[in-house]
């Protein structure tokens, strides 16, 4: 099914033993041991990260090659899916990462280095970035208060994040000013599709609730379903794969009343995208206890 060469056989049988061993541990010995040799619970997960991202989908070397357009063979890693891995819950509390959709821009890495000319779109005033980070900020501060951990992110989010759920947060932009409501997506290459749809699910319908904004499925777009902290395939700093994702366009800062809306009710469009994300993470099944064995398990001998 992932189509394992001999050589990430040999590993895997490595990992296995390495999970397996029943050395006899002195007290306090085990915590010197790297996390995925650990006998615990968090080491079975970081055994499951350290899998992902070496024999599974192994993190690139932060080179992409250049996207030629014309070329199908350079946009074919757009389309191809993921393999299947694990949805990421640990135990322990939730953990939430938010991105403020190209809040600090001009930072971004080389292998993203054309979010560098990238702010976003614009109008009333303000640059997307400002408008999303507004409305993160809100969203943290309430997250938090409910008892999630969380990270607000900017447009660069840290190599292979790993969270128990992820959302991107975006205003749109269209040139005739006409355009109006919003969009939800999660990627075309996820891991985890069924994760993904709960949660587009909770935020479509949470989202459009509280702010009686007009979905617009039919206008999802291929950045939407592409976008580049998704594809761990090609970028280093992209979500890991297994972590349930989405992006949102909560409305279109180029039309007057779609503007209006974001500048005057701000709390409104946080508390959609605060009560999506809460049914979402509500309705998450407890962990499985090691995650790791149960996946090599599924994948077969
Ligand atoms: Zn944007």
């Amino acid at each position: 099914m992932t189509g394992l060469s001999r050589r990430d056989l040999l590993r895997l049988a490595a990992g296995l033993v390495a999970l397996g061993a029943s050395v006899p541990l002195r007290r306090g010995e085990a915590d010197e041991l790297p996390c995925h040799l650990r006998p615990n619970h968090c080491g079975e997960w970081e055994a499951l990260a350290h899998y992902i991202d070496t024999v599974i989908l192994p993190i690139p070397d932060g080179n992409p090659p250049p996207l030629i357009p014309g070329n199908p063979e350079s946009f074919a890693e757009f389309r191809r899916p993921f393999p299947r891995v694990p949805v990421w819950n640990p135990p322990g509390p939730q953990r939430v990462g938010i991105q403020a959709g190209h809040w600090r821009y001009d930072q971004s890495p080389d292998e993203l280095k054309n979010n560098r000319l990238n702010p976003g779109t614009s109008g009333g005033g303000k640059a997307e970035w400002e408008v999303n980070l507004d409305v993160c900020e809100r969203v943290v501060a309430r997250l938090e208060e409910l008892g999630y951990v969380v990270d607000l992110l900017d447009g660069t989010v840290p190599i292979r994040y790993r969270a128990h759920v992820f959302l991107s947060v975006h205003a749109d932009g269209d040139v005739t000013g006409t355009l109006r409501g919003y969009k939800v997506a999660s990627s075309r290459f996820s891991a985890t599709p069924e994760a993904d749809q709960a949660l587009c699910t909770a935020l479509w319908e949470e989202y459009g609730a509280a702010t009686g904004l007009t979905p617009q499925p039919n206008q999802v777009s291929n950045r939407m379903t592409g976008y580049y902290a998704f594809n761990a395939r090609r970028y280093q700093h992209a979500i890991a794969p297994g972590v349930p994702h989405a992006i949102i366009e909560m409305a279109f800062l180029t039309n007057a009343q779609d503007r209006e809306f974001l500048f005057r009710q701000p709390n409104r469009v946080a508390s959609g995208i605060v009560n999506g994300l809460r049914r979402y993470l509500e309705s998450i099944e407890p962990s499985p206890p090691a995650p790791l064995r149960q996946f090599l398990g599924e994948l077969g001998p």
